[in-house]
C-alpha cells in the first residue's frame, strides 16, 4: 500500500502542527518519521492513520482519496509507545482481539483464529507466553506482543509511535532488530515516529526529518546523514 500526502495541515489553536506537508511513501517501505519533540510527527500519523482529521489537505492509500476514510476502514494496524495491551486478558486473547471482534460474517473461525494467533506468537518467539498475563512479561517482550497484535489483523499499513521509546537502551536495540526483521518478512508498508537518530538510521529504509510542522529532508539514512540539506538537519543529527 503506497500512501500519499499532499499539502496535509493541521492545526490546534493558533499553533500549526503540520504546516504544508507534502510526502510519498511507497508500498512495503519501513519509514521513520524522526524530528524533536513536538516536531508535528506523531499528529502526521495520526493523520495518516485516520485518527485525526487534517484542516486541509489529501491523503491517499494506493492513489485512493481516503481523506475523509474512518480509522476502522482504513486496514491499519497500531503499536503505541506504552503497549496498550489488555491487563485483564492473556497473550492468545490480547493477539486474536482483533479478529474476535470482527462482525460475524468476516470474523474467522475459531481454528482459523487460534492458528494466525499461534503463527504470530512464533514470529515473535513467544509462542511460549499464549497462557500468560501481560503483568508477567518484561517490558521488550510486551511490546513484541503489541507487534504480534498489530499484525494479526493483516493491516495494509503499519503505523508505530515511539514504539520503544518506553524501554532501556539494550532492550531498544534487540526491538529494533526484531521490527526491522518482521517487517522484511511480512513486507508491510510501514511508518514509525521516533526522535532517536540511532534508531531512525538503524531500522529505516527511509528517513522523514521535520521540524515545526515541516518536512526538512527525506531520504535514505545514508543520503540524510551524509548530506543534511540544512543547519536544522545538521545540527539535530549531530547531537548523537
Ligand atoms: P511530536 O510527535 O513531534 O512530538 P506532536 O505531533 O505530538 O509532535 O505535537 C506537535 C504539537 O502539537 C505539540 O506542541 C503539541 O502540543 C500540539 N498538539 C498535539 N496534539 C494536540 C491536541 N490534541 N491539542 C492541542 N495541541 C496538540
Amino acid at each position: 500500500m503506497s500512501i500519499h500526502i499532499q499539502q496535509v495541515n493541521k492545526h490546534f489553536g493558533n499553533f500549526v502542527a503540520v504546516d504544508s506537508v507534502n510526502l510519498e511513501i511507497k508500498t512495503g517501505e519501513l519509514t521513520a518519521l524522526l524530528g524533536p519533540s513536538g516536531s508535528g510527527k506523531t499528529t502526521l500519523l495520526r493523520i495518516i492513520a485516520g485518527l485525526e482529521q487534517a484542516d486541509s489537505g489529501i491523503v491517499k492509500f494506493n492513489g485512493e482519496d481516503i481523506t475523509t476514510q474512518h480509522v476502522s476502514e482504513r486496514g491499519v494496524g497500531f503499536v503505541f509507545q506504552h503497549y496498550a495491551l489488555f491487563k485483564h486478558m492473556t497473550v492468545f486473547e490480547n493477539v486474536a482481539y482483533g479478529l474476535t471482534v470482527r462482525p460475524r460474517k468476516t470474523r474467522p473461525s475459531k481454528a482459523e483464529i487460534a492458528e494466525k494467533v499461534h503463527s504470530l506468537l512464533k514470529l515473535v518467539q513467544l509462542d511460549w507466553t499464549a497462557d500468560r498475563y501481560p503483568s508477567q512479561l518484561s517490558g521488550g517482550q510486551r511490546q513484541r506482543i503489541a507487534l504480534a497484535r498489530a499484525l494479526a489483523v493483516e493491516p495494509k499499513v503499519l503505523l508505530l509511535d515511539e514504539p520503544f521509546g518506553a524501554l532501556d537502551a539494550k532492550v531498544r536495540a534487540e526491538l529494533r532488530r526484531w521490527l526491522r526483521r518482521l517487517h522484511d518478512e511480512i513486507n508491510v508498508t510501514t511508518v514509525f515516529v521516533t526522535h532517536d537518530q540511532e534508531e531512525a538510521l538503524e531500522v529505516a529504509d527511509k528517513i522523514v526529518v521535520m521540524n515545526k510542522g515541516r518536512i526538512e529532508q527525506q531520504g535514505t539514512p545514508e543520503e540524510v546523514y551524509d548530506t543534511p540539506s540544512n543547519p536544522f538537519v545538521y545540527e539535530f543529527l549531530g547531537n548523537v
